[in-house]
């Protein structure tokens, strides 16, 4: 690979480098385990002195090759895939935070995140609390405590469609010696580099865009490389003998990617949360295609956003690439296009949303986003159907709203679609 290469071409070929007659495309290696000839092989790949794979729950070649085209794509110095974007978001901060201690979020998330925040890591005695998108560098410092061990964000809130200062939110985390989180699902490395603009480690439900074909679920986080443990003082995970690995110290003994194989070897291997190699394969495969989809799905909903902004029977739209969105300014400083997702409210309010999404023919229903093909949702009732009205509303989620996945089919059918199911409510 070379260093140089740009991200269309990254997309295309990084993560496997076949060999001499190897083959072309990164084989599937569906096998659980390795053979080797002698013993000594296998104790030193256990106390992690030599590189290889020996069972699937820590590593597999082709889940490497993912892992490697993924952490090429964002700048970062390793990644680590594992089974879905929740499993990447959980153990991330798991990574970093313990009972006890406390994480600070931006407003605005993707409603599953929430929950996983407020209920499950909360009943694991680490304690989440909650900014505005648009909190100020004091607000932001007024809300990190002592016992915070990270700052989250979403890079392009799902659905809320906010885009957060994330210079802001990395310079109050690294005055307070905490890293910056960043899930990149929505715009995808190929519209947002975090790690240019602060952050420290980025995750993707790479369920997402990244396969863009909805065939598997997965998720991965990729760290950038150059946070400074030791000197934060905050994570004595890193800097202290690991007592489960007989005194490794992944700063001392992993320098360039300590937090990856911690996550690796203490979280991926104890909750048994890997990427499965044929869910790597389709992922990796879909990957290559990331840049030229990113392009057309962003194209094809700032027409369709435009279009719905005009439509009589349309009472609002919200897309980050209008120029009159709230999020506008922003989005234009931090991305380098919109994305496939715009969000909008028939006139008729939920009840006539509810009749366009069932009259619909060309875009389908689906529980998904970001794939290549158009679908809709109702996230009141449906993704974020758990949280309560006032956390619904928090979330960037009116009861009319409707989210639009907006697919790389022909816009001009994807138009059609919508103007014969509001031509009737
Ligand atoms: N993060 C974001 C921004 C999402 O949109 C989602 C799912 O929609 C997730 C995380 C969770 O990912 P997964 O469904 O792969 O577990």
């Amino acid at each position: 690979m070379d260093k140089n290469w740009k991200l269309e071409t990254l997309a295309v070929q990084a993560g496997y480098e076949p060999g001499n007659g190897d083959p072309r495309v990164v084989p599937i290696a569906q096998s659980t385990t390795y053979k080797y000839d002698d013993a000594q092989s296998v104790a030193d790949l256990f106390d992690l002195k030599r590189e290889g794979f020996f069972y699937t729950r820590l590593a597999n070649p082709t889940v490497a090759a993912f892992e490697k085209k993924i952490a090429a794509l964002e700048g970062g110095v390793a990644a680590v895939a594992v089974n879905s974007g929740q499993a990447a978001n959980a153990f991330s901060l798991m990574n970093l935070a313990s009972a006890g201690d406390h994480i600070l979020a931006s407003a605005g998330l993707y409603g599953g995140t929430v929950s996983l925040f407020t209920n499950t890591l909360k009943r694991a005695g680490i304690e989440f609390s909650f900014v505005s998108t648009k909190a100020t560098r004091a607000e932001i410092d007024a809300a990190i405590r002592p016992n915070t061990k990270a700052v989250f964000v979403e890079s392009l809130g799902n659905p809320s469609l906010i885009v957060p200062d994330f210079e802001v939110f990395s310079a109050a985390a690294h005055a307070h010696g905490i890293p910056l989180v960043v899930d990149n699902t929505f715009p995808t490395p190929v519209l947002c580099r975090p790690f240019d603009f602060g952050a420290d480690i980025v995750t993707h439900s790479t369920t997402k865009y990244i396969d863009g074909h909805a065939t598997s679920v997965g998720g991965i986080v990729v760290e950038k490389g150059d946070f400074d443990w030791a000197a934060s003082g905050k994570f004595p995970g890193f800097t202290e003998p690991d007592a489960s690995y007989h005194g490794l110290i992944y700063t001392r003994d992993f320098a360039a990617m300590p937090f990856t194989v911690k996550l690796r070897v203490q979280l991926v291997r104890d909750y048994g949360i890997p990427m499965m190699p044929m869910h790597a394969f389709l992922s990796m495969v879909g990957c290559e295609t990331l840049a030229l989809r990113m392009e057309r799905h962003s194209a094809n909903a700032q027409i369709l956003a435009e279009h719905l902004q005009k439509h009589p029977k349309v009472g609002w739209v919200r897309y980050p690439g209008l120029k009159d969105d709230p999020e506008y300014a922003t989005a234009k400083k931090y991305l380098k296009g919109c994305s496939g997702v715009l969000t909008f409210g028939v006139k008729g309010g939920a009840k006539a949303g509810e009749w366009v999404m069932n009259h619909l023919k060309l875009a389908a229903i689906v529980v998904h986003v970001a794939d290549v093909r158009t679908g809709v949702l109702h996230p009141a009732s449906m993704t974020h159907r758990q949280l309560s009205e006032a956390e619904q509303i928090a979330a960037g989620v009116s009861p009319d709203l409707i989210r639009v996945s907006v697919g790389i089919e022909n816009v001009d059918d994807i138009i059609a679609d919508f103007d014969q199911a509001l031509a009737g409510c």
